[in-house]
């Protein structure tokens, strides 16, 4: 279908989220998603503002062509440039795979987290927010918003079987909104009105807005520093997912401790060692608050020179899991796969030693 030039688009906000802007977009001209899509010709617009990784050529040169942007500025609006933190899947996903592929990667395309305060000042989602370890906002210094209050549920939730049936919804949807679809017995009655603006906000101390940053400022850079080496994101990605499962599974309170010795860690400390089934060390974390805990556990533990040395903490803990045969458990799913040198070495090393 040959694309339409449409009358207004809103430009792009840096950072936001495809899925997002298309939103806007449709609602500018008083359309539903479904209809804009239809309009400036996108074919594959069930899984577009749902899904938002990746597009394809044709449907960045189509976004491009009726909206005044260029392709690249499309692109820029999906997962594409973290690419080099996380894996971007070369075709489309089926819901099933896509449900396995963002649990691996940490990241949500079923659903946003949102800064109140942002979203006051713009109705716009940000492609980070999706990230599964940031759980703060850096502008704003509070904690994201994890559930609707209205609704009870992540705003713009998507359920697998409902991939493909949002798009073709027939309403326009206000981007200030929850928009989550609330259904009676059997059949969709409406939407949630919740203005995301008014939601409440958690105030979080500068240093936990600092260590987050620090953990995750560079995943759409080259190369980040973690241990004095230079490391590419998704090795850093990889260490820190393989480090939470440890600390997960061995340490014990009083080491949290001393790795974040300021008042935030009696908050800190309980939800890091939430229990979690040996099946879920691998997960990525539940709500922004736990997010904020993990990056700053992982931002102390990245800047501590000695934690991989003798008796450091990353040693210690490798020894007990593999007493405890977690190591095993860990090694077998392919934690190791892709972590520092340096991390992947000691793991040798300990691991040697219990053979030995
Ligand atoms: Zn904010
Ligand atoms: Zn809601």
């Amino acid at each position: 279908m040959l694309a339409r030039r449409l009358p207004i688009a809103p430009a792009p906000v840096a950072g936001e989220w495809l899925g997002s802007w298309v939103g806007r977009a449709a609602f500018t001209l008083g359309l539903s998603q479904a209809q804009f899509l239809r309009t400036v010709g996108v074919s594959d617009a069930g899984s577009l503002p749902s899904h938002g990784i990746a597009v394809t050529d044709s449907t960045a040169a189509h976004l491009a062509e009726a909206t005044g942007l260029t392709p690249a500025t499309v692109t820029a609006m999906t997962f594409e440039p973290y690419a080099a933190a996380i894996d971007i899947p070369d075709r489309p996903l089926k819901p099933a795979q896509l449900r396995q592929w963002q649990a691996g990667q940490w990241v949500s395309v079923f659903a946003s987290r949102f800064c109140p305060l942002c979203v006051a000042d713009l109705p716009v989602l940000k492609t980070k927010w999706r990230f599964g370890l940031v759980g703060v906002c850096r502008v704003h210094h509070v904690l994201l918003v994890d559930v609707c209050p209205a609704c009870g549920r992540r705003p713009r939730s998507v359920q697998s079987r409902q991939i493909g049936r949002v798009a073709a919804s027939p309403t326009p949807l206000d981007p200030a909104q929850c928009g989550n679809l609330i259904t009676g017995p059997g059949r969709i009655d409406g939407r949630c009105r919740q203005t995301l603006g008014a939601v409440e906000t958690v105030i979080v101390r500068q240093t936990v807005a600092d260590r987050q940053h620090a953990v995750l400022g560079g995943m759409d850079s080259r190369h980040r520093a973690l241990w004095g080496r230079r490391e590419e994101p998704w090795v850093v990605a990889r260490t820190g997912r393989f480090l939470v499962a440890l600390v997960r599974a061995v340490a014990i309170p009083g080491e949290v401790e001393a790795l974040l010795p300021d008042d935030a860690v009696a908050d800190a400390v309980p939800v890091i060692l939430r229990s979690v089934r040996p099946s879920e060390l691998l997960s990525g974390p539940l709500s922004a608050v736990e997010a904020a805990a993990l990056t700053s556990l992982l931002a102390a533990l990245f800047a501590d020179a000695e934690a991989l040395s003798s008796g450091g903490f990353v040693q210690r803990w490798l020894a007990r899991a593999r007493r405890s045969g977690v190591l095993q458990g860990l090694s077998r799913e392919g934690a190791v796969d892709g972590v520092s040198a340096p991390v992947a070495r000691l793991v040798d090393h300990v691991w040697e030693g219990s053979r030995g």
